[in-house]
């Protein structure tokens, strides 16, 4: 199988939208794929104009995904997949008509608004053997995975506890009712989804943890707040976990906590050490054994493992960060398609991928976190999917 690039079709991401934007230059980066094809807007004008300005063909400048589909489907070069950058409420519906129509899928988090539909999705996957990638960024970072093999090499000894944020500031005011398109429809239960925060970022801290640590959660206690007043959805978010095998966890995800951009940062405590990385020092890996000698583990460091290496483009010193970390996961996505194309096994960067069933387990989770916080005195809840 020649290493042609794999044609990307696009639905949402269009005129002012957020991650859209980081999915095409994330996809470009390493000439794995070439975008063809998009509906990119709600408003199917707007969507083709967008898409003409972006120098497709219009004939492939698409006004709804139905027409996209439609369209796709009867050319001989179609595209390879869709990624889908719209509204949380909007992927199921979209997902599946890709799906049936025998096209493999990069789905946006959280996987789908409601378990129903990431249940349904998660076994239309499984049973088509169509490819859906969910991009959970973090994942995508090099010293993310450098931890998850020392972890899985027992650097740090047994896990006994974990702590995950993701705070942001940006919806600390009432933005969504002041004409922000993006905070309008996350404080919409019915588009984004039961959870707030929990659902919008604490998703991607669960996948985070999880992910590195190789760790099942058994079961959940939440306390979620909403502090902004009029707001329907939680924007405060705290988790208490409990890990099969004894571990402790706890996930606080934020959208008002002020002089946080985007303030990811993941610790886990073993009993010999601890690793830290925090997403506005990507490169670095913060190690801490027993004998007390602290280490800063560097991207691109020579004794770096394989999962790292391949997910590094450029020397100690010279930084890589979000775009790169987006554009492992295109690479991987690509790997992984390309291998089942070949009937092969994917290669380093194709394994270790967020997929459907991560995506199931992140919607579970949400679900869970809403239910045991639901009560005035928070219920343990073991997340279906776990
Ligand atoms: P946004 O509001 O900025 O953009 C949504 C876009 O989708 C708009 O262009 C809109 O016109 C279009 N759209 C809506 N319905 C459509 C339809 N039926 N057909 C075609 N286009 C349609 O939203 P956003 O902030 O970019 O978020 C989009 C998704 O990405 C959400 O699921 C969100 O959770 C996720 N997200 C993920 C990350 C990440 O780190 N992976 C970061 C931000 C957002």
């Amino acid at each position: 199988m020649s290493k042609r690039p794999l044609r990307l079709g696009m639905v949402g991401g269009g005129q002012g939208a957020y991650i859209g934007n980081i999915h095409r230059l994330a996809s470009r980066l390493d000439g794995n794929w070439t975008l063809v094809a998009g509906a990119f807007d709600v408003d199917p004008d707007r969507g083709r104009e967008f898409a003409i300005n972006e120098g497709l063909d219009p004939a492939r400048s698409y006004g709804t995904f139905q027409d996209l589909i439609a369209g796709e489907s009867a050319r001989e070069d179609r595209v390879d997949a869709v990624a889908i950058c719209t509204p949380n409420f909007t992927h199921y519906p979209i997902a599946k008509a890709l799906i049936e129509a025998g096209f493999d899928v990069i789905c946006e988090k959280p996987l789908t608004a409601t378990l129903e539909d990431a249940v349904a999705l998660e076994t239309l996957s499984r049973e088509s053997g169509r490819f859906v990638g969910v991009t959970y960024t973090y994942s995508g970072y090099p010293m993310v995975h450098e931890a998850r093999v020392r972890v899985g090499r027992g650097e740090i000894g047994d896990i006994r506890t974990v702590q995950v944020e993701y705070p942001l500031e940006w919806m600390a005011t009432a933005i969504e009712q002041k004409g922000n398109a993006q905070a309008a429809w996350r404080t919409d239960p019915k588009k984004n989804g039961r959870g707030g925060s929990i659902g919008d970022i604490g998703t991607h801290a669960y996948h985070l943890a999880g992910f590195v640590t190789g760790l099942t959660l058994e079961k959940l206690a939440a306390d979620l707040a909403t502090f902004v007043p009029g707001r329907a959805l939680d924007d405060n978010a705290h988790v208490l976990m409990r890990y099969e095998g004894g571990a402790r966890g706890l996930l606080w995800s934020s959208q008002v906590a002020l002089g946080n951009s985007n303030g990811v940062r993941l610790r886990v405590f073993g009993a010999t050490g601890s690793f830290q990385w925090f997403q506005e020092q990507p490169n670095e890996l913060i190690y801490a054994p027993l004998d007390g000698r602290v280490q800063t583990i560097k991207r691109g460091a020579d004794d770096l493992s394989e999962d790292a290496k391949v997910r590094s483009r450029t020397p100690p010193g010279h930084p890589e960060g979000y775009l790169e970390a987006f554009a492992n996961l295109y690479c991987g996505f690509a790997e992984a398609i390309r291998a089942r194309l070949a009937g092969r096994e994917p290669t380093a960067i194709g394994r270790n991928i967020p997929l459907a069933y991560d995506g199931l387990k992140g919607v579970a989770f949400v679900e869970a976190v809403v239910d045991s916080a639901e009560s005035d005195t928070p219920r343990w809840i073991k997340p279906i999917a776990v």
